[in-house]
């Protein structure tokens, strides 16, 4: 079946597993079987009343309707519980497009590669989006390579080592 799996946009949880549900021409029972859910939990989602779902539940879903947990992720989040906000940075230099990034990279307190001094990026260039997946070799936004193509104005480095009470970075309170 071909039908539109995806979550529409102004979807919430309770509609889209709904949907899914009923498209898939599931009861309740039959479903929460297939998800390993208890029978309340999926009663509960489909009422609105669970918005979140626990790591459990959305795989158990995401198997019973055979989508990517991504798609639950998109409509399980709204509303102030939107995931914190991914701390991925990289290296734009080092960095191999498709391979996870280095631990210290991601460190909260990293402002520069340990390897080559480069200031880490955490959005897109062009865009300033942020960082979501270091599988992404470009900005799914639009389409900017992460990495440094060539030589860059951003590649200019700090004469003092990180922590040295230079602020750097443009936060603005
Ligand atoms: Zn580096
Ligand atoms: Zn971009």
């Amino acid at each position: 079946m071909s039908a539109n799996l995806a979550p529409n946009p102004e979807e919430s949880l309770a509609e889209y597993v709904k949907r899914l549900r009923t498209s898939a021409a599931m009861t309740q029972e039959q479903l929460s079987a297939a998800a390993g859910l208890h029978r309340q939990s999926l009663t509960k989602i489909e009422a609105g009343k669970t918005t979140r779902l626990s790591k459990k539940a959305k795989a158990g879903l995401a198997a019973a309707f055979l989508i990517p947990t991504e798609y639950l992720d998109a409509v399980a989040g709204d509303a102030g519980a939107i995931a914190a906000p991914a701390l991925l940075k990289l290296c734009p230099q080092c960095w191999i497009p498709g391979t996870a990034a280095d631990p210290m990279w991601t460190d909260l307190r990293s402002r520069y590669c340990f390897a080559c001094g480069s200031a880490l990026v955490r959005e897109c260039r062009n865009c300033h989006q942020p960082i979501t997946s270091h599988q992404h070799r470009f900005c799914p936004y639009c389409g900017l390579a992460y990495k440094n193509a060539s030589a860059t104005p951003t590649n200019v480095r700090p004469a003092s080592p990180p922590g040295s009470g230079i602020e750097v970075g443009s936060k603005v309170g």
